[in-house]
């Protein structure tokens, strides 16, 4: 199997509502913020090629808002995901499978595109199959007034209508693997409903893309939950049971929304688990 990590452009969030009750005074030193309190992020994307699949995980945001929606996020960089999966040597139509960890705006929003021609939102990956899971889909297109600004109808319809979209089932706690992907997955409740977590057996480690149970090596500790989860009781005991099995296992992470920080291996400590050591592609 061959990785490519996908930078789709990053973005700045509220510091304050990506900690939730944590202080700035403690949050500012992993994670500083500039003069609006906007923090950096990354949606750093995985693209997977093994024999005949090209997977990619998530898509970042995509382009089809207004500019009045985008200049609340403040983008930065020169990526897009397109530009990154050309870069990887790849064509957009050679990807075979697109999977979502969740449907919140920057990991699906990359998914689908305005045509100008036809004057409607299109997928991105024509023969792609889009996979998500029933119960998060349904949970995404009726939303709770929390998550109503994460989940916009315009990055779910046209995934439906292609009718390219499938569903993965949850089969019991802890990871498990899943065929139709080539990968395992663990669910979790914390952040949203029934957000799937990918772990990845590549060069001897495993890899676990952390999407939105740990955006950034800030995030470690357990306490560390962004003010938008919509459980956080549950996420920090969605964190505890994880970070243990990180460590018991070895397990390396690959950050989504870490703007400064790709990957990183974690340590027993006195105070719980922390950050042992920040690593990139090229270190593995
Ligand atoms: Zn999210």
């Amino acid at each position: 199997m061959t990785l490519y990590p996908i930078e789709t452009g990053n973005f700045k969030l509220d510091g304050g509502a990506m900690f939730g009750v944590v202080p700035k005074s403690i949050w500012q030193k992993t994670n500083p913020s500039d003069s609006n309190n906007m923090i950096d992020i990354s949606a750093r994307c995985l693209l997977l090629e093994e024999k005949n699949k090209l997977v990619l995980i998530d898509t970042g945001m995509g382009d089809k808002q207004s500019e009045k929606f985008f200049s609340h996020y403040y983008r930065w960089g020169d990526n897009n995901l397109v530009k990154s999966i050309n870069s990887a040597g790849f064509s957009t139509d050679e990807v075979t499978d697109v999977f979502l960890t969740h449907l919140h705006f920057d990991h699906c929003g990359g998914a689908s595109f305005f045509n100008k021609k036809d004057e409607r939102n299109e997928v991105v990956f024509k023969n792609a199959t889009y996979w998500s899971n029933r119960e998060h889909w349904n949970w995404a297109k009726e939303p709770n007034s929390r998550e109503k600004a994460s989940f916009l109808i315009e990055n779910l319809e046209p995934i439906e209508s292609s009718g390219q979209l499938k569903f993965l089932k949850k089969i019991g706690s802890g990871f498990n693997y899943y065929n139709e992907i080539g990968f395992e997955l663990l669910f979790v409740d914390g952040h949203t409903e029934k957000q799937m977590i990918p772990k990845i057996t590549y060069k001897g480690y495993d890899l676990v893309f952390t999407a939105d149970l740990i955006p950034t090596v800030g995030h470690i500790p357990v306490p560390y939950i962004m003010g938008y989860d919509i459980r956080p009781l549950t996420t920090m005991n969605e964190k505890a049971v994880f970070l243990e099995e990180v460590v018991k296992n070895k397990y390396l992470l690959f950050f989504q929304h870490d703007a400064h920080n790709q990957i990183a291996s974690l340590k027993e400590t006195e105070k719980g688990v922390r950050l042992e050591t920040v690593l990139d592609f090229n270190d593995i």
